[in-house]
């Protein structure tokens, strides 16, 4: 039995999936989290739906929710239109990252902070920096999943001042002094404290705007990322490597 009431959300697509013969299963990331979105037809020439075949779009969706859980799109309204990223190299790469990265971590009814990743994607899309939107994405997806890293004062004494070094294991900054106590992590610049500490800053128009420096930008990147895989024990990023070629050529 299918219940016909019509209801409407709003969100985010992250990902879809090719169902049946033109239809598609969509990740659609809303305020209810994470959910699957059914597009009948949507690959039909004529289908109003086409908007949800864009990873980053920001839509408004009539749906009916039938009683198996599954979410039946009938119509949308395109808030935000990602789709001029396809013209960007940069920009294509960042939304594949975004959503096997999201795919990954993120499982049906997980919240899922949609609002700031559309926000950043966006500020992306207006000309952002790439690299330094991506830390702020990471940044977002660690707070969303709970994963503390103190980059205000050291995990060891509390101390804010003498920073020298930071183990996103052991969960964020270390002063000169507590790093003697772990042997493996090594001290690191000044530089790369700011970008990891600029990684976690809340998404608004001081930090969309910000530039960080690319070395230390990509170092910060990858052990963000690789964190992240270590921590919920994740196959390796497949976009990766493309992603950071994109950022470096
Ligand atoms: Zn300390």
């Amino acid at each position: 039995m299918i219940s016909k009431q019509v209801s409407n959300f709003e969100g985010l697509v992250i990902s879809v999936s090719q169902y049946g013969e033109d239809s598609a299963i969509v990740s659609f990331a809303t305020d209810s989290g994470l959910v699957p979105l059914l597009a009948r037809g949507i690959y039909k020439p004529k289908s109003q739906l086409k908007p949800l075949l864009i990873v980053g779009n920001l839509l408004k969706i009539d749906y009916k929710h039938t009683e198996k859980g599954l979410y039946i799109a009938s119509s949308l309204l395109v808030i935000f239109d990602a789709s001029e990223a396809m013209s960007n190299y940069q920009e294509s790469v960042f939304l594949l990252l975004l959503s096997e990265l999201s795919m990954n971590l993120y499982k049906y009814g997980d919240s899922y902070p949609y609002k700031e990743v559309s926000t950043l994607i966006s500020s992306l899309l207006n000309k952002g920096d790439c690299l330094s939107t991506t830390l702020l994405l990471l940044g977002t997806f660690y707070r969303s999943l709970g994963i503390n890293e103190n980059v205000n004062s050291c995990i060891g004494c509390g101390k804010k001042e003498d920073i020298v070094a930071y183990s996103l294991q052991e969960g964020g900054f270390l002063c000169s002094k507590c790093l003697e106590g772990y042997k493996n992590v090594e001290p690191c610049s000044t530089l790369e404290l700011y970008v990891l500490k600029f990684s976690f800053m809340p998404i608004n128009q001081v930090y969309l705007s910000k530039t960080v420096p690319q070395k230390e930008g990509l170092k910060i990147l990858n052990g963000l990322l690789n964190n992240l895989v270590d921590y919920f024990d994740l196959h390796p990023i497949k976009t990766l490597p493309v992603f950071i070629s994109a950022l470096t050529n």
